[in-house]
């Protein structure tokens, strides 16, 4: 065959299958469009899933009859500023959207000038363009796309559920409506209204938390913490919540780069080592985040999508995001989500027992008979039916022997924010008393935090102490377990962790930190070498040491089921409150929750 140009209906859709891969794609394109011209209101309405009709009806700028028709051309565009690719302000640049999605589906474009009288349509079907007709709207511009991929029947065999696609449909418009509190936004589906965002007044300075909780849920806000950073001319502000408000996958994870949602892997990367101290490895962090990089510092023609950029400096860009969401973390302290506390209180619903109809029958009419056994195991559904409280049953609760005089002490109290112990309740829970409520503490996951704070400062500053084994543990390994290990060895000797190869598959362990105490160094071995595979590529040297150090402290800590003294409690809970991040413990669980006494009186009906 001979070589040949092809047809600019065939280029469009070789455009539209690297730019419209789903009706949210197509979607995204033409709100993006809207935003670009200005609008405050954006009304989106969608059927089957984005399939049969999608349509945008904005209040921006318009276009009057010439733009119109250029507007549906290829790489015609009135957004490159003197064709510098590298200075780009808007979402457009390239000028395909509407070419393409007219290729591929039934576009209709009516637009109304800002200042002009009258009003014009255009349309395009498959490709095929109409001529340009009067036609009447208020003000902005409606687009109208039907039947999306009917010139592809390819593609439109690869679409999910008409429900899936509409999720999609709606997560787009949700990342755009975060980047843009003052505009409006509607999504009506199917005749059902399934999102709307108010115009957030330009003025008010929570505009973006108010967006952000409309989004997200109020709970996102109230567990938000305020990021704010700037580094060389690169600025980074948002929320991102707590540790302990958490997610099992990442997609509550929201990032912009001068607005534009992406989904990068570096700035994913970034956020999941600023957290890595605080949360397991399979939860994840809930946050949006907003970059704001100088247009020359960032390229966004990386992809056609434009959901992946790449940074001139990216180093730098990763280490403003770490350093400032550490420092919130830093900041945050010990304050542990709300959730927490909101679960415990759900927990603790009270619990009216009925009494049975047959037993108040038979005590009526024969007086007062031996209960039945099944009475008896009813009254105490967990007790064995011989129950009966006998001390021996208490030995779990280590009772305050010198309780508290009320009044007097919750003065005092007010100076203690984890307040006194009173109890240790299961040989793993710590119970106190604070100014205005209770505090329960999960001994191990407290214990846990504190020795890795204390490892960290150590490691900066003296040095780890050692401790010599009396006797070197052997640990069997596999092979690419030990050259792990071994590559990394100058690293832990250096946080007092000494070994060295052993025959041909296993290590053997002379010395470990002092501060680790009695340790099972088999699994603390094996454990360290799981971690090193998983982070091995992506963290800096001083991000694994503090993920070593996590995993040595989980190994070093009280362990649930060692009973405390109260002093030993009592110092356990000062010492949290002189910790930062003592609020939860290194695998984002909580080390505590607090229940206010005003939680506790609605529990009783008190008010
Ligand atoms: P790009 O956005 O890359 O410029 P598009 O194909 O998406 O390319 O749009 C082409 C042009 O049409 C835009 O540059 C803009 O001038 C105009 N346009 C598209 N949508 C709108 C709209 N909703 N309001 C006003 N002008 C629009
Ligand atoms: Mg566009």
């Amino acid at each position: 065959m001979p070589i040949r140009i092809l047809p600019p209906v065939t280029i469009n859709r070789i455009a539209a299958g690297e730019v419209i891969e789903r009706p949210a794609s197509a979607l995204k394109e033409l709100v993006e469009n809207s935003i670009d011209a200005g609008a405050d209101n954006i009304e989106i309405t969608v059927n089957n899933g984005g399939r049969n009709l999608i349509s945008v009806t904005d209040n921006g700028s318009g276009m009057n009859r010439e733009d119109l028709e250029l507007s549906v051309e290829r790489h015609a565009t009135s957004k490159l500023v003197d064709d510098d690719l590298f200075n780009i302000v808007n979402f457009g640049f390239r000028g395909e959207a509407l070419p393409s999605i007219g290729s591929v589906g039934r576009l209709t474009i009516i637009s109304r000038a800002k200042g002009s009288d009258d009003a014009w349509m255009i349309k395009v079907d498959g490709g095929e363009k109409s001529e340009l007709e009067p036609a009447s709207i208020k003000n902005g511009t409606r687009i109208e796309l039907r039947d999306l991929f009917f010139a592809t029947p390819a593609r439109l065999k690869f679409l999910k559920t008409e429900r899936t696609e509409l999720m999609h449909i709606i997560d787009t418009v949700k990342r755009l409506a975060m980047a843009h509190p003052h505009i409006a936004f509607s999504v009506n589906a199917d005749g059902r209204e399934v999102l709307k965002f108010k115009n957030e007044q330009k003025d008010l300075l929570d505009a973006d938390l108010n967006r952000l909780a409309a989004i997200m849920g109020a709970e996102f806000a109230e567990n938000a913490m305020h990021v704010n950073a700037e580094r060389g001319g690169i600025k980074l502000h948002g929320y991102a919540a707590v540790p302990t408000f958490n997610r099992g996958t990442s997609t509550e994870q929201y990032i912009f780069v001068n607005n534009r949602p992406v989904k990068d892997r570096l700035l994913l990367g970034a956020i999941r080592g600023a957290y890595q101290d605080f949360l397991a490895r399979d939860r994840h962090p809930v946050l949006s985040l907003f970059l704001e990089v100088p247009p020359e510092e960032v390229d966004v023609n990386v992809h056609p999508a434009k959901s992946e950029v790449r940074f001139r400096d990216a180093n730098s860009v990763r280490g403003l995001i770490v350093g400032a969401l550490k420092n919130a973390l830093a900041e945050a302290g010990h304050r542990a989500s709300t959730k927490v506390a909101a679960d415990a209180i759900s927990a603790f619903t009270p619990h009216i027992m009925p009494i049975p109809q047959a037993i108040t029958n038979r005590a009526n009419s024969a007086g007062f008979t031996e209960p039945s056994s099944s009475y008896r195991s009813f009254r105490n559904p967990s007790y064995p039916a011989n129950f009966s409280a006998s001390p021996a049953l208490f030995g779990n609760i280590e009772p305050f022997l010198k309780p508290l005089e009320q009044s007097e002490k919750n003065e005092e109290l007010k100076n203690f924010p984890l307040g006194a112990a009173c109890a240790q309740i299961n040989a793993t829970y710590i119970v106190a008393q604070t100014g205005d409520g209770i505090v329960i503490v999960d001994q191990h996951a407290a214990h846990e935090r504190l020795v890795y704070e204390k490892m960290k400062v150590r490691l900066g500053k003296e040095g780890i102490k050692t401790q010599k084994l009396l006797i070197p543990e052997i640990v069997d390994m596999d092979a690419s377990d030990i050259a792990r290990l071994i590559s990394a060895r100058d690293e832990l000797v250096k946080i007092g962790l000494v070994f060295d190869i052993f025959g041909e598959n296993g290590i053997i362990v002379n010395e470990i930190p002092a501060l680790l105490g009695d340790t099972n160094v088999k699994s603390l071995m094996r454990d360290l070498a799981d971690d090193l595979s998983e982070f091995g590529e992506i963290l800096s040297i001083s991000e694994k040491l503090e993920h070593i150090c996590g995993t040595m402290a989980c190994h070093g800590s009280v362990r649930a089921g060692r009973k405390l003294n109260i002093e030993e409690m009592n110092a356990l809970l000062r010492e949290m409150e002189a910790t930062p991040h003592s609020g939860q413990c290194n695998h984002g669980r909580p080390t505590y929750i607090e229940l206010k006494f005003s939680d506790v009186e609605k529990l009783f009906g008190r008010k």
